[in-house]
């Protein structure tokens, strides 16, 4: 793994905030010194300052916690978000995951530090190293971007907002947003200038990317490992139902026209779950990739160069829910893709919730507890891979194994192979998806070794080292030249 410290490139981001170079929107907060002492994207269209009037800084919570403001133009909190994983230790990259899912509400930097198997002190230290932000204004700040983006973009009232966005009471929200932007929430969202009466639970948001973003590569992934039922996807737009927290919904994905954003449409009837929804989204959709970084990374591979060249912006998809993904990757092993979906089509309808939605969604995916000592007869599966999900379901239920990112992948990967009838092959592409960890890499996958002309594991993974940490996103590009039927798991029940 490489491991450098997040120090900015002075003349780096001076050509991005001279250009507005949209490739490193987020990756960097530009502070300026005069006037109203506010922070900026790269991508901000106010007039440049001076260079000797600002400051770079690594995160907008260093930029926050140095006194600087989040400009009311350029809107800050609508970047895409810092690339956890460029270059932090992944004990970082764990801690932004459980800040993004749970914020730091319940019990502050010592619950945190423990749940990653830390000390606090060292947290703190690698946080500063890393993000030059502690942990506390890392959640602060992420809670009053959400707060922001839901004054701006939805009109749930304050109140709601309050709660959404884990300030607890409405006086402690009203005063932070004073603070931070010398405006009340009402006045703020007066300037927002929202079009359109949504219907009632019903909210739309836009989520921005480093571009380029390859939407079509991301679509012909999906589509032929869409569940029917509980996901439907179209050339324009995903959609799929949802469920958190004992309530259901859906939500719809697609690509904005003007090509810097997902345009995200979700209906949810307890809007203290957006927060999560949207990280979810976000990380399913791989929305925090450094493109450039990973063109970078890779580009020294001939194959890998081509085909990043006829088809730049590729991401790896994550998933909405990693239990799901990895039942439905058990699903997969030794038959095609589209027998797998099949088999997924069965099984939500045959144990699912059944759930209405438009576009042809009626089911919820079955979760755990459900799974977890289900009949599974009658829907084609053989007896031992019926054992290996009702086990999965088991493991999952008892918190064996934890799919919210608080495990490294070492470990997360350990546990699941402890499953019989889950092999490496199917733990390595669970822990690429689910975790998004850009390095996970499944070693004996068939169409990787097809797509190499290699004979074997040995050798694909000798030529995957120069690939590090970006091997996840190497596999994207060998896969999706081959057929997508060629993407066949190598693990058989008698392999684990
Ligand atoms: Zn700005």
């Amino acid at each position: 793994m490489v491991v450098k410290d997040m120090e900015l490139d002075w003349q780096v981001c001076s050509r991005a905030r001279l250009s507005r170079d949209a490739r490193f929107d987020g990756k960097f907060f530009i502070a300026v010194l005069t006037g109203r002492r506010v922070y900026c994207r790269s991508i901000c269209p106010a007039p440049t300052a001076k260079e000797k009037n600002v400051r770079y800084y690594p995160t907008a919570a260093a930029a926050a916690e140095a006194g600087f403001r989040p400009c009311l133009r350029c809107r800050p909190e609508c970047s895409p978000g810092t690339p956890a994983w460029l270059g932090t230790p992944s004990t970082v990259s764990r801690a932004l995951r459980l800040i993004a899912e749970s914020g730091l509400a319940d019990g502050g930097i010592e619950v945190l530090a423990e749940r990653l198997g830390v000390g606090s002190r060292h947290l703190r230290r690698l946080f500063l190293q890393h993000l030059g932000a502690t942990p506390s204004a890392v959640a602060q700040t992420r809670r009053l971007d959400f707060a922001k983006k839901l004054i701006d973009e939805t009109r749930l009232p304050m109140s709601e907002v309050a709660l959404a966005s884990d300030f607890g009471c409405v006086r402690r929200f009203n005063a932070a947003i004073r603070a931070v932007y010398h405006r009340t929430p009402t006045q703020i969202r007066r300037l927002s200038r929202q079009t359109g009466i949504p219907l009632e639970n019903e909210y739309f948001f836009r989520l921005r990317f480093r571009p380029p973003y390859n939407w079509n590569g991301m679509v012909r992934f999906l589509a032929p490992r869409a569940t029917p039922g509980v996901e439907a996807v179209e050339s324009a737009s995903y959609r799929r139902t949802i469920s958190l927290n004992g309530s259901y919904g859906w939500l719809e994905v697609s690509l904005n026209k003007s090509n810097d954003g997902l345009d995200v449409r979700v209906q949810f009837g307890d809007p203290r779950s957006l927060f999560l929804i949207i990280e979810r989204i976000r990380a399913m959709f791989d929305l925090n990739a450094d493109w450039a970084a990973i063109a970078q990374g890779l580009a020294a591979d001939p194959v890998l160069a081509m085909r990043m060249q006829a088809n730049p912006g590729l991401r790896v998809p994550g998933c909405w829910n990693g239990f799901e993904l990895a039942i439905r990757t058990i699903l997969g092993q030794q038959v095609t893709v589209k027998g797998a979906t099949t088999l997924a089509g069965r099984l939500a309808r045959t144990l699912g919730q059944p759930f209405s939605a438009p576009g042809g969604l009626t089911h919820i995916f079955p979760p755990p507890d459900v799974l977890a000592d289900a009949n599974l007869d009658g829907l084609g599966l053989t007896k031992a891979r019926s054992e290996t999900i009702r086990a999965l379901a088991r493991a999952a239920c008892d918190g064996r194994i934890g799919f919210e990112g608080v495990a490294s992948s070492e470990d997360f990967m350990a546990r699941m192979c402890e499953i019989p009838g889950i092999g490496k092959w199917t733990a390595q592409y669970v822990a690429m998806r689910a975790l998004g960890e850009p390095d996970a890499f499944p070693s004996g996958d068939l169409g990787l070794l097809r797509a190499l002309a290699l004979e074997s594991p040995g050798e694909l993974e000798r030529r995957a080292e120069a690939w590090r940490p970006w091997r996840s996103y190497a596999s994207m590009y060998l896969w999706t030249s081959c057929e997508t039927d060629l993407q066949v798991s190598a693990d058989s029940p008698e392999a684990a």
